[in-house]
């Protein structure tokens, strides 16, 4: 593998952005979504090479995109760009089956959450290298959150004290992430779910609102102010 940013980091980062609505040139959808005259895939992966530990960064395309994902991004870093699966689990998967083994520690990263900062990225990495088996970047909720019925019946309010929205980068020693991809028979929608499913602690660190998802087009407005908060 020769596509490697500081020889001396100890992280991979795998980004699935193989999702069936991803397509190159206008109207594309997530990942190759504009921001700012540039796809969403760009910006994270931009923000992804500069976090000193990363040593290696998987992009997992659509099966007919990967030369051109490749070509799309090899100006802004060295990349691998792997064909995707059907699943987004299957795309991490495809992604992590060609990260070498003797890299310690894989963060799985959403293109989606594209404005992710570097600090983020060497938060995640620093809480797996000082002995997390996996690590989840997460934000407090602010909102009241209620139960309800299919009727609309409120059943209750949950105590939000114990609730958090969870972001990524998630970080994890690799082998973990690797038996629980093994593992995993259901559908995860996030990789420390499956994680959890083997039992393994997964634990916290302080997110970051720069590492909004960008889904609706309030979130590309508000992603477009940001561009212009960063340091
Ligand atoms: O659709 P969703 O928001 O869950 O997708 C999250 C990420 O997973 C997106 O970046 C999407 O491109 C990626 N994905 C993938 N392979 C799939 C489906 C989704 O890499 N088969």
């Amino acid at each position: 593998m020769t596509a490697q940013l500081n020889a001396r980091g100890d992280v991979a980062v795998v980004v699935p952005a193989a999702g069936a609505g991803v397509r190159l040139g206008p109207g594309a959808p997530k990942a190759l979504r504009l921001l700012d005259g540039e796809p969403l895939l760009v910006h994270a992966v931009r923000r992804t090479a500069a976090a000193p530990s990363v040593r290696m960064i998987v992009v997992a395309a659509p099966p007919a995109d990967v030369e051109a994902v490749h070509a799309l991004l090899s100006p802004v870093a060295p990349v691998v760009v792997v064909a995707g699966g059907a699943e987004r689990q299957d795309s991490v998967a495809a992604a992590l089956a060609v990260v070498p083994d003797d890299i310690d520690i894989v963060l799985v990263h959403d293109a989606a959450r594209c404005l992710a900062p570097a600090d983020l990225f060497e938060r995640v990495a620093a809480a797996v290298r000082a002995g997390a088996d996996a690590v989840i970047p997460a934000l407090p909720v602010v909102d009241t959150i209620k139960e309800v019925a299919t009727d609309g019946r409120v059943l209750g309010t949950v105590d939000r004290s114990v609730l958090r929205a969870v972001q990524t980068p998630q970080g994890f020693r690799a082998p973990v992430l690797r038996a629980a991809h093994a593992a995993a028979a259901d559908l995860h929608t996030d990789d420390a779910g499956a994680v959890e499913k083997l039992g393994r602690p997964v634990i916290c660190v302080p997110g970051s609102d720069f590492a909004l998802k960008v889904t609706r087009p309030l979130d590309l407005a508000l992603a477009t102010h940001l561009l212009t908060l960063e340091t």
